[in-house]
Parts: C-alpha cells; structure tokens; sequence
C-alpha cells in the first residue's frame, strides 16, 4: 500500500511540477517575442486628490497577453522578466513610453511608473530616467516611480545613491505597498521617499474590520504628515472607504472606485485604431 500510495504521491508530484514548468516556459517564450516585437502595452489608472477627487495623474501598468489573446497579471511576468535578464529592456521602454504618453495630455497630470529593483543593478537607471524625460519633454516633477517595498531586500547601497540622483533632479520615489514588506520603517528611514502608498489590503480593511484599520491608516497619514512624505491609498473600491480616507486627510486616492486601468488613446492614431497618415 505504502509503495501505491507513495507512487501515487509522485506522479501527482510530476503533474503539477510539469504544469508549472509548461507555464513558465510559455510565459517566457512570449515574453521573449514579445520584448522582440515590441507588443507589450500600457494601461493608465487615475490618481485623484483626496481634498476634491479631481484628477492629479495616472500610474501606468504593463499589460501582455498570449497569442491566442488571454491576459498575463504582471504579478506573473514580471518576475520571470527579471529572471531571464529582460527587465532591463522591457522597464526602458515603460519609462519612454509612459512619459512621452503623459507628456502629450492636456493639463499637467503626473504619471507614477513601478520600478523592478533589478532595474537599479546596472546603475544606469538615473541616467535613463533623464533620457526619457528629456525625449518626452515631461518636466521631472511630474514622474514618480513606485518601487515595491517588499522588493527591497537586497541591501543595495547604490540603490540608496541613484535615488537621491533621481530626487536631486526633481522625480519623486514612492514605496508601494506600504506595510506588506519586513521592515516598512527601515526602508522609509533609510531612504528619503516621496510618498507612501499604503497597500490595499489596509484599504480593504476599512469594510472588514474599519475600527482597526482607520487606526492604523490615520498613524500612517499622521506619520507621512511629520516626515514631509505624502500618502496614497490604493484599492479604493466604495464611497464608504472615500469618505473615510478624504477625511483623515489621505493625499491621494487610487481604486476601482475612480476608475480601472484602460490605454490611454494615442492622439496619432485615429478613433478606429488605424493610424493617421501625415
Ligand atoms: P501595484 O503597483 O501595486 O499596482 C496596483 C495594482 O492594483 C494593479 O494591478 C491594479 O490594476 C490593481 N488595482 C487598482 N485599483 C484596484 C482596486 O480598486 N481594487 C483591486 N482589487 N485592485 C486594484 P496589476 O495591474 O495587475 O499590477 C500588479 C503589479 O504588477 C503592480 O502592483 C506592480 O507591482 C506590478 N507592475 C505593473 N506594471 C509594472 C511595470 O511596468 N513594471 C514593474 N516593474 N512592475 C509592474
Ligand atoms: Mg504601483
Ligand atoms: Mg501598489
Ligand atoms: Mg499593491
């Protein structure tokens, strides 16, 4: 019985084994054409002010599907993107496309870019970053980059130098995912942020179990408020949870509630997708 059963085990064992290893190498297959065809796009979800709910940015998110047209999550490609050595590529190509799309929006709205820690290995990325202003005219006050605070582990000091490279030219830095990481504090000490998005699972919180969460998301607010350092909520779902953020005073809101992702139209392209001949 006991060998059936282990032999049971193992086959099964195998099976899902060979389901994640199909997945992973399909994944990297299309990220590989895709990096190659330059078929990765855009998404832009609005930030709106916590004081008016009127529009201040958008934070741009990548989007990729499959062949047949099935949606990837970046929480699935991305990480594979950093594995195989394309994140590099693919993250220069987000940052001239998002500030050249931006830059070319009526009124002055910010647009907040997520980094990939990897992205600071080669240390080129405030460089980089200067390019892709410079090309898209985006003045620098309006990029933000949002770097995930979970990702930070790797005790890098030249990440500590090209964030004040990037600051020093006027871009902010924000941590994403405020409070999801080991050491939230740390990070906020170590690092002079811009801003803190507080993780949408403290959001959330708000319906589930609101006594405990307004708490905890008025010590950040108050805490964004003694450090200079602006606060966004994310995942901002119902009017119940608006009302509460606006009035504890949160900077920034972000969520369902205000809008999804969705491409932004290319004012060179005509309103059927085809491109405009000049
Ligand atoms: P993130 O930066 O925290 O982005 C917010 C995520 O929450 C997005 O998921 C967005 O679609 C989702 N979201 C926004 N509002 C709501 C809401 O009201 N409710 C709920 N339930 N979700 C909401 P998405 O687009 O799947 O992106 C997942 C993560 O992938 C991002 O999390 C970010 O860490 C990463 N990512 C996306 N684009 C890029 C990129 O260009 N480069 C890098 N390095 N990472 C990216
Ligand atoms: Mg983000
Ligand atoms: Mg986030
Ligand atoms: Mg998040």
């Amino acid at each position: 019985h006991a060998k059936s059963a282990g032999r049971n085990q193992y086959a099964l064992y195998d099976d899902d084994m060979g389901r994640v290893i199909r997945r992973r190498n399909l994944i990297e297959r299309r990220l590989k054409g895709a990096s190659k065809r330059n078929e990765f796009t855009l998404e832009y979800q609005p930030l709106v002010s916590g004081e008016d709910l009127e529009l201040v940015g958008y934070e741009a998110l990548m989007r990729l599907r499959l062949r047949d047209g099935t949606p990837i999550s970046p929480g699935e490609f991305i990480p594979i993107a950093e594995e195989i050595g394309l994140i590099d590529d693919i993250g220069a190509w987000v940052l001239q496309e998002a500030t050249r799309t931006v830059a070319d929006l009526p009124g002055t709205p910010k647009v907040a870019i997520n980094l990939s820690v990897a992205q600071f290995r080669s240390g080129r990325l405030p460089e980089l970053v200067a390019d892709a202003l410079s090309a898209s005219g985006l003045p620098a006050d309006r990029l933000e980059l949002e770097i995930t605070e979970s990702l930070l582990l790797d005790d890098d000091t030249t990440i500590g130098f090209q964030i004040d490279a990037l600051q020093d030219m006027g871009v902010w830095i924000a941590m994403d995912d405020f409070g999801t990481g080991f050491s939230s504090l740390g990070y906020l000490w170590k690092y002079g942020f811009d801003r803190i998005k507080i993780d949408r699972s403290f959001v959330a919180g708000l319906s589930d179990n609101p006594e405990r969460s307004l708490e905890i998301i008025e010590t950040v607010i108050m805490l964004g408020r003694r450090l200079g350092i602006e606060v966004t909520a994310e995942g901002v779902e119902t009017k119940a949870q608006c009302e509460m953020l606006s009035k504890l005073g949160c900077d920034v809101l972000q969520g369902f509630l205000f809008g999804a992702p969705a491409p932004i139209a290319d004012p060179t392209e005509s309103p059927d997708g085809e491109a405009t001949s000049a």
